[in-house]
């Protein structure tokens, strides 16, 4: 296999092989960009060394024969000495992970060709700096040296000079720093900083293979679900100079305001820099605009740039570039990340100007970004105290406790605090820290900076570069001017939406997202805004692609009216076992009670006119459209007092001579229902035909119901629902008796009721005979909690707060199985359990109501193995709703 492949032999489609970087730099320069010359070791390659801890064995000749042809091109040779060719060596993987792995620019040069390079570029300091950065950066990366020996050496060279500006040290003050900085290479590595140019690139590239397993980059995999395997691709690119004085520099821009979509001039510009002074947020830079009157040529060839670059990708890019010497080139694109909001309109935005149809406009969007939209935010209203403003970097209302370090966010958020990153600028090593945030703020930094773009990632509030607050991470406070000083632990609130930051807590406020799916504001109405007519229009063209419906699991009146609102084609899921709390609880305990027949038919007798009620209610709110009922379910120990309590409540009454008859009952029966594993005990089906008439009284509730609704002209559609049913055998014997209290209400109404009678699919059983299972159902609902709860043999109640953090940790899952659905063992039973039934009777109903229903990628996978709708909560029916068009299209 080819290992190596020149910029001229990829394109965009090789993401795979070639990591998102080279396959970009390979379409630019295809596209005729002006790229510089390089080529991109495959991810083949690095799986091959991180597998075997060695490079595969024809790498070396590869690298060579593109090395040579790299050299021919430019025509001088890597680290010549009279006039050295230099590469930057950079890290590529599928998915972008800013920051997380290695670079290391200015390789070729040495003792030897640093003087070259000051002679061919007339400028000395210029050659010594790209020494001394070249030095720095293979001694932290490729050797392993602390990279604070190099800071400290840089400070110490600077106030040695009086100086506090990296600038404005000069060649003589540089070319002693690249002695004592050699000299820290070879008392911590034990080894001399390399002279051969050669053997510098293959230490780079090795290094640049391993960091793919370094910490850092591993957590950032975990964070974004990103597979371990994958690898990264290594990109081999001549060096260009940003920094050979004032008609050279270094920025980044995006083809779209990422924040809000808008078209327009984006970025930001660093003159005389090199690109990671830009990224790093170390210096401040100039907003992109100002290039033009910098640099007209080429700013101008740069706005074509993007142009080009946007309607080829037809979406949002990000670049960064290099002007040297007023020659500008092309260092990097991809498709830019983006805030939520700004996926929505830039989707629509891409319809409206024809570069994209609707189908591809539901790929630009994502059900996680949705929801997302869906968070509150500050309540405009609130009266609060303005302490600064920064940039908006990632949009969220975010309240917490300040704090000024990783480690204390960390640790403050383990003990249940919600707390503010705040730190003058965000590196990889924030990044734990930034997890357990709120909200990050910094003082520095524009919208690429490192702070910015991982937040945007993570979906989490960032205010950054608001220059005039002064963080003091040593002092732990940030002063604002006014002479206000926020200390450790005091609660600040930022908005990441618009970049204001406040003292104190502000109140927040619904999305306006939400207030459309509520019905209170509307698509067209007003500028409020062109979020909601952008979600609104792809929510119509999700609607239009989808063939799954979607349902909500709600179980009572004004939940079903809210997911009515939200979309809900109907109600997947009514937990009856809701309606048996408050003041109801008494008349269940007495049914358990029951010594008697005729004791337990008189609170069935009692209940039934109460679940009626609740029944009607919930037929009217979803008139015209499916409610499934699903029958008692919970063991029934859940509604009698806690034992303990009961305990000590009778031994005391008892020590007193006065012990309470019923508490006495109480405490015995609570004894007999007590379970070791309530999970798989008396529950379900179970329950139904243990208890004579419990499930005979909800059947009647449901029919009559349902008879009183036709009777008001209404259109009940009542579905009765038998749950954690393992064997036909007791589905049948349910059948039976709720087929008979039907028939009867049916006679003494004088109403075809067409109650249709299914079952859940939640054990391992169920799934597994489903073909007998559907002799005696008329649908299936697969209720993935509890399947995936037996199928794993994991209990819901304890696995996540136990033992799931050290499994998500060691990669066991990417992403708790109750959350996603496991597609090779759970799913593979629900695909299984569809066919079976639909085999037994064609046109099985089948559905889903576990939390699954809800969650976008298992919804893909509801798609695919065919079922007929999902349900879920009323506030998650919109991202569902969002992802079944998405997986249709
Ligand atoms: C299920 O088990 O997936 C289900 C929907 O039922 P419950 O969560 O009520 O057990
Ligand atoms: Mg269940």
């Amino acid at each position: 296999v080819k290992l190596v492949y020149d910029f001229t032999e990829g394109n965009k489609d090789l993401k795979d092989l070639l990591g998102g970087k080279g396959a970009n730099l390979a379409e630019m320069t295809n596209l005729g960009l002006p790229v510089p010359p390089g080529f991109t070791i495959t991810t083949e390659a690095c799986r091959v060394y991180l597998d075997s801890g060695e490079e595969p064995a024809a790498l070396r000749d590869e690298v060579s024969a593109h090395l040579d042809a790299l050299e021919a091109k430019a025509g001088k040779r890597l680290g010549q000495a009279d006039d050295p060719l230099l590469v930057s060596v950079r890290s590529g993987a599928k998915f972008s992970m800013p920051g997380m792995m290695d670079t290391v620019l200015n390789i070729g040069l040495s003792d030897r060709s640093v003087q070259g390079l000051a002679e061919q570029a007339g400028d000395e300091r210029f050659a010594w700096d790209s020494y001394r950065r070249l030095i720095q950066m293979f001694g932290k990366t490729v050797l392993g040296v602390d990279g604070d020996l190099f800071e400290d050496a840089l400070d110490q060279a600077k106030r040695a000079k009086k100086v506090t500006v990296d600038t404005e040290l000069e060649a003589a003050d540089l070319k002693k720093l690249v002695t004592k900085f050699k000299k820290i290479v070879k008392a911590e590595a034990g080894r001399d900083f390399p002279q051969d140019p050669r053997e510098q690139m293959d230490l780079a590239i090795k290094a640049v293979f391993d960091s793919w397993n370094g910490e850092r980059a591993k957590l950032y995999r975990r964070q974004e679900r990103i597979p371990h395997d994958l690898g990264t691709a290594v990109n081999v690119c001549s060096m260009v100079f940003g920094n050979l004085g004032p008609d050279s520099g270094t920025g980044v821009a995006f083809t779209r305001d990422p924040a809000s979509g808008h078209q327009g001039v984006y970025g930001d510009y660093l003159q005389n820099a090199q690109g990671e002074d830009v990224v790093a947020g170390i210096r401040n830079t100039v907003p992109l605009a100002e290039l033009e009157s910098i640099d007209k040529k080429s700013y101008d060839r740069l706005m074509q740039i993007m142009e080009t670059l946007e309607n080829h990708y037809k979406d949002l890019c990000d670049i960064e570039f290099t002007i040297e010497r007023g020659q500008l080139w092309m260092l990097q694109t991809r498709v830019g990340k983006r805030t939520a909001g700004a996926a929505f309109r830039i989707a629509t935005q891409l319809v409206d100007q024809g570069l994209i149809d609707e189908a591809e406009a539901l790929q630009r969007v994502t059900g996680a970004q949705l929801a997302q939209l869906m968070f509150p935010r500050f309540d405009d209203q609130a009266k609060v105290r303005q302490i600064g403003r920064g940039i908006a970097a990632s949009p969220g209302a975010a309240v917490g406790k300040a704090v000024f370090d990783s480690y204390t966010a960390v640790k403050w958020s383990r003990s249940g605090e919600k707390v503010i990153l705040i730190r003058r600028e965000t590196n990889p090593d924030d990044l734990d820290g930034m997890i357990a945030a709120e909200g990050i703020l910094t003082s520095r930094g524009g919208k690429t900076s490192h702070a910015a773009v991982v937040a945007r990632g993570m979906g989490k509030t960032c205010v950054c570069g608001a220059e005039e607050l002064e963080v003091d991470t040593k002092r732990r406070c940030l002063s604002a001017p006014g002479g206000v000083v926020v200390e450790e632990g005091d609660v600040i609130s930022i908005d990441g939406s618009t970049g204001k930051v406040y003292l104190g807590e502000v109140p927040v406020v619904p999305s306006p997202v939400v207030e459309y799916f509520e019905g209170r504001m509307h698509a067209g109405a007003d500028d409020a805004d062109e979020l909601v007519e952008a979600v609104h229009r792809i929510m119509a063209f999700a609607d239009r692609k989808r063939r799954l419906r979607v349902r909500a699991n709600a179980d009572n009146a004004e939940d079903a009216l809210r997911a009515r609102r939200f979309g809900a084609q109907g109600i997947g899921l009514c937990r009856t076992e809701h309606m048996f709390l408050g003041d109801r609880r008494e008349l269940v305990e007495r049914l358990i009670l029951a010594d008697t027949d005729a004791e337990r038919e008189e609170s069935l007798r009692q209940l039934l006119p109460l679940q009626k009620r609740d029944f009607v209610e919930l037929f009217e709110a979803m008139d015209g459209l499916p409610v499934t009922v699903r029958l008692l379910d919970p063991p029934l120990h859940e509604f009698l007092p806690d034992i303990t309590e009961l305990s000590v409540r009778v031994a005391l009454a008892e020590a007193r001579k006065d012990p309470h008859e019923n508490d006495l009952r109480l405490l015995q029966a609570v004894h007999r229902l007590h379970e070791q594993n309530p999970m798989l005990g008396l529950r379900g089906v179970r329950l139904g035909l243990v208890i004579p008439g419990l499930f005979t009284m909800q059947v009647r509730a449901i029919a009559e119901a349902a008879a009183e609704r036709r009777a008001a002209k209404g259109d009940p559609r009542a579905e009765i629902m038998i749950p954690l049913v393992g064997t036909v055998q007791e589905l049948e014997l349910v059948r039976d008796e709720a087929d008979q209290v039907i028939a009867e209400v049916q006679e003494a109404t004088g109403t075809d009721l067409k109650l249709a009678i299914g079952t859940m699919i939640e054990l391992p059983r169920a799934a597994l005979t489903a073909g007998q299972i559907a002799e005696a159902a008329e649908f299936f609902s697969f209720g993935t909690n509890d399947l995936t709860q037996t199928v794993w043999g994991f209990s819901r109640d304890d696995v996540e707060a136990s033992f799931f953090t050290a499994y998500l940790e060691k990669g066991i899952f990417g992403v708790s199985p109750f959350e996603t659905i496991d597609k090779d063992g759970v799913g593979a039973l629900v695909r299984s359990a569809a066919e079976a039934g639909r085999a037994t009777r064609p046109g099985l109903k089948l559905g889903v109501c576990g939390e699954h229903g809800g969650d976008p990628e298992s919804v893909h996978f509801f798609h695919e193995v065919g079922l007929d709708y999902v349900s879920c909560s009323p506030f998650r029916i919109p991202v569902a709703r969002l992802e079944a068009g998405r997986a249709a299209s």
